[in-house]
């Protein structure tokens, strides 16, 4: 007999619907919007790469640590051997970075991995996560990846509200995600608000601060005491991707007590930091002079487009980040427009902010050409 005989084949079938048992959970799943790549802008405009410039991503605009290019070039004639699983000498260096035990600390493939690693270890079908309104994207695709019920609570202006997110928690929420400071908005919580979060916060809900900008504030609110003093229910998640300009490289790491970075190591993939990134990232951990001109440069332009802004009566949210979101009526048009002079901005619709455009902070040349075009676009006159 044969196979298209027996009695349990099921025809196959063409179109838009598949016969596969897709999971459920990829039904509603949003799919992440990035910032568009300089290339891709460049074939659809048909403009030269080098005309173009991206400020859409929060990268840093004074491109990688030199020092881990150095180091990266020592590690390309080792590619043909597989990465450290364990990424020991990073792990070691960053140890010493933050004064924490190695034990405390998982790398990923990206914060963003490590977010994902708190879906596999934390969220399952009926999980309440708790998130506010304007997060960052990742937070409700991890959510839903995992089966989890999205729980977002309403901002405040444009910022979290703390108070009103720990007043969401429930006896089913087991993750509470907030960026600080947060983006899209740039937006701040102060250090009282914070810790009044952290010291109310049920024992058996993890608290994931995502401080992915915490190297751009000026005086940060320090967390790893607590990591040390033993908090069980607390990750504190950083990047290599943002001050240390290696996000194409994919490093970044989540610090937290040695259980929960047990379980979360559990479900990690065995060599998810490459050998390249591994050394970069050590390497770039040196490099305190790249950072210092990083937060000065961001530092003079934050200040330079808030200005320009102010100057042009354009709306903007002032920004504790290396990015600056401004209301520009119609976002999605703005964006496009932009994109044909040249600069290439964030669109806020995924984020429900249709009126805003994100902007990263760029070189001195690059924010003002990026001021130029948006009154251009938005037809104020400049003198
Ligand atoms: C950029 C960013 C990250 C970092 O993502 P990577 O995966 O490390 O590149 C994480 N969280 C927030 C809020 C960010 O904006």
């Amino acid at each position: 007999m044969s196979i298209k005989d027996k009695p349990e084949h099921r025809q196959t079938q063409s179109g838009n619907t598949t016969p596969l048992r897709l999971n459920s959970m990829l039904e509603n799943l949003p799919v992440y919007q990035p910032g568009r790549p300089i290339e891709e802008v460049a074939r659809e405009l048909n403009l030269p790469p080098d005309d173009l410039i991206k400020m859409a991503s929060n990268e840093n605009p004074l491109g990688p640590s030199p020092m881990a290019l150095e180091a990266l070039g020592h590690a390309l004639s080792k590619l043909h051997l597989y990465p450290d699983g364990n990424s020991y000498y990073l792990k070691q260096r960053l140890a010493r970075h933050l004064d924490v035990d190695p034990s405390c600390i998982v790398l990923g493939n990206g914060s963003n991995e490590v977010l994902e690693l708190v879906g596999h270890a934390l969220i399952a079908p009926g999980s309440e996560v708790v998130v506010s309104q304007y997060c960052f994207a990742v937070y409700p695709i991890v959510t839903h990846l995992f089966g989890g019920k999205l729980v977002m609570v309403p901002a405040r202006g444009l910022a979290h509200d703390l108070h009103a997110m720990r007043v969401a928690v429930t006896t089913r929420t087991n993750v509470m995600f907030v960026a600080n400071p947060n983006n899209p908005t740039g937006t701040l919580a102060s250090h009282g608000e914070v810790m009044e979060l952290i010291e109310s916060m049920p024992a058996d809900v993890l608290l994931v601060i995502d401080e992915a900008y915490i190297e751009y504030l000026e005086d940060p609110l320090d967390l790893l005491p607590l990591v040390r003093a033993g908090r069980q229910n607390l990750l504190l998640t950083r990047t290599f991707s943002k001050i240390h300009g290696l996000a194409g490289l994919r490093v970044g790491y989540g610090i937290g007590h040695p259980t929960l970075i047990a379980a979360l190591e559990k479900v990690r993939e065995p060599f998810n930091i490459n050998s390249a990134a591994q050394a970069a990232a050590t390497a770039a951990l040196d490099d305190s002079a790249h950072m210092k001109r990083t937060r000065e440069n961001n530092k003079a332009g934050l200040e330079f487009l808030e200005q320009s802004f102010r100057k042009h009566n354009i709306e903007y949210v002032p920004s504790s980040a290396n990015f600056i979101l401004v209301r520009v009526g119609n976002g999605q048009r703005v964006f496009v427009e932009m994109q044909k002079l040249g600069v290439i901005v964030r669109p806020m619709g995924g984020y429900q902010l249709p009126e805003y455009v994100r902007i990263s902070v760029g070189t001195p040349a690059e924010n003002q050409r990026c001021v130029d075009a948006l009154c251009k676009v938005l037809g104020i006159a400049t003198g």
